[in-house]
């Protein structure tokens, strides 16, 4: 098995554009009323690496952090 990414959500960033989720919709989600985008999971597999690193790039608010490895 390869190595997870984990992924983390900075909710004083995210403005709630919701790039991010249609970007990844799996991993995150805008519900009614929250004020910031949330995490549906906070790993992702590695072939799905691409499509997180492309979600982290497109957030405006530069709220997405991808770590690599397991989570600690
Ligand atoms: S793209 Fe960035 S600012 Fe927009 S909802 Fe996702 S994390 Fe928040």
């Amino acid at each position: 098995m390869s190595d997870n990414l984990s992924v983390s959500l900075d909710g004083t960033r995210c403005k709630s554009y919701g790039i991010c989720v249609s970007v990844m919709p799996e991993v995150f989600d805008t519900p009614p009323g929250s004020p910031t985008a949330v995490l549906l999971r906070d790993t992702v597999d590695a072939d799905e690496r691409e499509d997180l690193e492309e979600a982290a790039r497109a957030c405006p608010a530069q709220a997405i952090a991808l770590n690599s490895g397991p989570k600690p």
